[in-house]
C-alpha cells in the first residue's frame, strides 16, 4: 500500500477543523475493528477519526509505505509498473484508492471575481476567524456548505448561501438517527446494478447534514431562521456581478419531495418488518419555506461580500494515471470497482457497488468483491 503522505491523509490535512463525521459512531465501523468510545451515537471529530483509522491500520497490519507519492502507472507486459517515491514496482494487479475527493471542484467562472473578494475552498479552510471580516458567499448547500453556511453565520458575519441540487435530510426520524434508517431499511445497500439511474445516483450531492452533540437537523429551513441569506443557484459571473438562477421554488419542492419518497420507504419497511411498534409515529416535515423574494444577481465589487467559500463538490485526481481509463470529465470507468484494464480495480468511488460506497462503513462489503474479482485475475494468469 503506497501512501503519498501520512496513514490517515485527507483526514489530517484536508478538513476544517469543526468537522465531525455526519455518520455517527456505531456506524463507522472498519472489518474487524468498530466503534468502541462511550458515545456510540455522537459524530467523530476528523482528529477521533484519524487515530480510528491509525488503530486500524495498526491492527490489521497493513502493509503500509507512508511517503510513497505514486507520480505513474503505466502498463506493462504482465501488468503494471508503478512508479513512486521510492522507485518503480512491477505488479499483476494495482487497486486505486487514491478517494473520491482530492480536489475542491470550483467552476471556471471562479477567475471572473474582482480580486477584492478572498476565495477559499473547504481544502484552505480552516475557521471563521481565517477570513476577512464582511460578508461571505457560501456556494453549494450540500453538507460542506450548510455546515460553513451556520459557522460563518454564528461568527457574526452576514452569510449569502447559492444553493443547488441537494439532498435535505432531517438529523432524526421517528426517534432515530436518520443513517440508522438507511441502513437498517436497505437502501444504503441498494446495488449499483440494480439502480435505475446510476449515473444519477453517482452524481448525487452530499445529504445536508451535520454531526453535533445536540443532533440537530441542518436543513434551509434552519439556515433561514439563523439568518442566513438564500439565493439561487450561480450560474455566471458578468461585468463583475454574480447572476443566480431563479429556480428556488422549484428545487425546494423537488428536495422535498425526494425527503417524502424516502421517508415513505423507512415507513413501510417499518411495518413489513414487522417493527413499526419501535418507533414513535411517522413525521413529516415542514416544506422548505420559499423566500418571499430571492436576490438574482448583486454586485461582487460593493464590498458586500469579502469572501466566498467554494463547497462545490470535490472530484479525484488521477494525474498520475498513465493508462487511458478516465472518461472526459476525468472520472475513472468501471464497473463495480472493475476498471476496464485487465487487474486495474478501485474503491473508495461514489456509489461504486452500493450506496454507501463512498462511506466509511461502506468499505467492507465492496473491498471483499473486487477482491474476490481481483485473486480471480491474479491466479488465472499464474
Ligand atoms: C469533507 C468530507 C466529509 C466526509 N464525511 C464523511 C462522514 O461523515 N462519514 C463517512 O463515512 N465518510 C465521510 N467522508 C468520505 C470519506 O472521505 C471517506 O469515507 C474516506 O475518507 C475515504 O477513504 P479513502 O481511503 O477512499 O479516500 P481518502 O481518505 O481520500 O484517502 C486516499 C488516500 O490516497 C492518497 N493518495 C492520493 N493520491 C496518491 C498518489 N498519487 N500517491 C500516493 N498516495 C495517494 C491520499 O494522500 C489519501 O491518504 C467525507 C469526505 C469529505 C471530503
Amino acid at each position: 500500500m503506497l501512501e503519498r503522505g501520512e496513514v490517515a491523509n485527507s483526514w489530517r490535512r484536508e478538513r476544517w477543523d469543526s468537522l465531525r463525521l455526519l455518520t455517527p459512531n456505531w456506524l463507522s465501523r472498519l472489518p474487524g475493528l468498530g466503534y468502541e468510545g462511550p458515545d456510540p451515537d455522537g459524530y467523530m471529530t476528523a482528529g477521533e477519526v484519524t487515530d480510528f483509522i491509525e488503530r486500524f491500520a495498526a491492527v490489521s497490519r497493513a502493509p503500509v509505505r507512508t511517503g510513497e507519492n505514486v507520480t505513474s502507472v503505466r502498463q506493462a507486459e504482465d501488468g503494471y509498473l508503478v512508479t513512486a517515491s521510492g522507485g518503480e514496482i512491477a505488479c499483476r494487479a494495482v487497486v486505486i484508492a487514491s478517494g473520491a475527493c482530492n480536489r475542491p471542484s470550483v467552476p471556471g467562472f471562479s477567475g471572473e471575481v474582482p480580486a477584492s473578494v478572498e476565495q477559499l475552498t473547504p481544502f484552505d479552510y480552516r475557521d471563521p476567524a481565517k477570513l476577512p471580516d464582511g460578508g461571505v458567499l457560501v456556494v453549494g448547500a450540500s453538507a460542506t456548505g450548510v455546515q460553513l453556511a451556520a459557522e460563518l453565520q454564528r461568527s457574526g458575519r452576514p452569510v449569502i448561501l447559492s444553493v443547488g441540487e441537494h439532498v435535505r435530510l432531517p438529523r432524526t426520524y421517528r426517534g432515530r438517527d436518520v443513517l440508522w434508517w438507511m441502513d437498517a431499511s436497505g437502501v444504503w445497500d441498494q446495488r449499483y446494478d440494480e439502480l435505475e439511474d446510476l449515473t444519477r445516483a453517482r452524481r448525487l450531492p452530499s445529504p445536508q447534514l451535520v454531526g453535533t452533540p445536540g443532533r440537530s437537523t441542518l436543513d434551509l429551513n434552519a439556515l433561514t431562521a439563523m439568518g442566513v441569506e438564500l439565493v439561487g443557484r450561480w450560474a455566471m459571473v458578468r461585468d463583475g456581478r454574480a447572476l443566480f438562477s431563479g429556480g428556488l421554488r422549484n428545487m425546494f419542492s423537488l428536495a422535498d419531495l425526494k425527503l417524502r419518497r424516502l421517508l415513505d420507504t423507512f415507513d413501510e419497511w417499518a411495518l413489513t418488518s414487522g417493527r413499526d411498534g419501535e418507533f414513535g409515529p411517522p413525521e413529516r416535515l415542514e416544506p422548505t419555506r420559499v423566500p418571499q423574494s430571492s436576490r438574482l444577481q448583486f454586485d461582487l465589487g460593493s464590498g458586500e461580500i469579502r469572501s466566498i467559500v467554494w463547497a462545490t463538490g470535490f472530484r479525484p485526481e488521477y494525474g498520475w494515471l498513465d493508462v487511458p481509463v478516465t472518461d472526459g470529465k476525468g472520472q475513472l470507468r468501471h464497473e463495480g470497482g472493475v476498471v476496464d484494464r485487465p487487474g486495474l480495480y478501485t474503491l473508495g468511488l461514489p456509489v461504486l457497488r452500493r450506496r454507501r460506497s463512498s462511506f466509511i462503513c461502506g468499505i467492507e462489503d465492496d473491498a471483499r468483491e473486487v477482491i474476490d474479482h481481483l485473486t480471480r485475475h491474479v491466479t488465472m494468469r499464474r
